[in-house]
């Protein structure tokens, strides 16, 4: 067998038009802020992108940048006053934090109203009990995936490996509103290669490059590949997912790439989440 490619890409970019034609039809002045924190070189990179994205869908982005010595307080004041500004509809702080910083009280200094990352223990709460909330950017984007691709998920296996707050126990619960039949690894799963075998969907959400091997697949199966690994090949860095790719293509029907799979997806589905917070505001 032979995989078709699920085209992260593609799907994003129309995802990105549709909202851009849905925003610009509804007159809303969209305004996401975005709050970086010191001087790591792949946050200013995904900001960068996200501003830009953001900008061509018709969102006001705007970033504040603040140095990595910032104390807890500080930081919350400016989430406040971010808060209590209408014209901004969605607020992100870009992870990971300093050390000094404790990432669950600034998450959660967030208005849920303008938590546009789905990460308030309010939306996860809401999330968990199955009640209308923001859901995290890239769960939500696998999902749309997933369901273009195999449309009706109910009473599929589905094997979700990693069970980050961000990732993986999201992803568990949107599968299981889907009616799939859902099963969580980590890192003291003793079975993994078994668990795999019986899995219909794998969603992998660890950051071990290359872990999935594709004799590990059932055949036929479909895979998500969420991991985003920078590795070291002749001497040139190149990024690689989770799953073994050339093997797993061989058993997989279905397989998102890296890149090109799951990552623009996120993007995407962060504006669609300020479009709708600013609908709904
Ligand atoms: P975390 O480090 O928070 O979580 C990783 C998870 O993987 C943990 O639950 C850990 O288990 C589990 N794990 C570690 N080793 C193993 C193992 N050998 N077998 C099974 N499970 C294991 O990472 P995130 O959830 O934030 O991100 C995961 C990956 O996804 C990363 O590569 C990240 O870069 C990528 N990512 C990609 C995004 C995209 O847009 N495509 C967005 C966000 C993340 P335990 O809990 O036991 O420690």
């Amino acid at each position: 067998m032979t995989a078709q490619i699920i085209d992260g890409k593609a799907f994003a970019a129309n995802l990105r038009q549709e909202l851009k034609h849905k925003i610009a039809k509804s007159g809303l002045q969209i305004g996401l802020t975005v709050i970086l924190v010191g001087d790591d070189p792949a946050s200013h990179v995904y900001v960068k992108n996200k501003d830009k994205a953001a900008t061509e869908v018709g969102i006001t982005a705007n970033t504040i940048k603040l140095p990595a010595t910032i104390s807890q307080p500080e930081l919350v004041q400016q989430i406040e006053q971010l808060n209590n500004d209408t014209t901004v509809h969605g607020i992100l702080v870009q992870l990971p934090l300093p050390k000094h910083i404790d990432e669950d009280a600034i998450i959660n200094a967030i208005s849920p109203d303008k938590d546009c990352d789905g990460f308030h223990i309010a939306n996860a709460g809401k999330n968990f009990v199955g009640q209308q909330a923001v859901v995290p950017c890239t769960p939500l984007g696998s999902l749309m995936l997933l369901k273009d691709r195999l449309g009706n998920l109910s009473g599929l296996n589905a094997l979700v490996i990693g069970r980050s707050n961000i990732v993986g126990k999201p992803m568990a619960n949107l599968l299981l509103n889907e009616s799939c039949t859902v099963t969580i690894a980590h890192s003291r799963t003793k079975n993994l290669e078994q668990l795999c075998k019986q899995a219909d969907i794998v969603v992998s959400a660890v950051g071990r490059p290359n872990m999935v091997k594709g004799g590990w697949l059932k055949p036929g199966c479909t895979v998500i590949d969420v991991g985003i690994n920078r590795i070291e090949v002749d001497g040139k860095y190149k990024l690689t997912g989770d799953v073994d790719f050339e093997s797993a293509s061989k058993a997989a029907a279905n397989i998102t790439p890296v890149p090109g799979g799951v990552g623009p997806m996120t993007i995407a589905c962060l504006l669609h989440n300020c479009y709708e917070l600013a609908k709904n505001g």
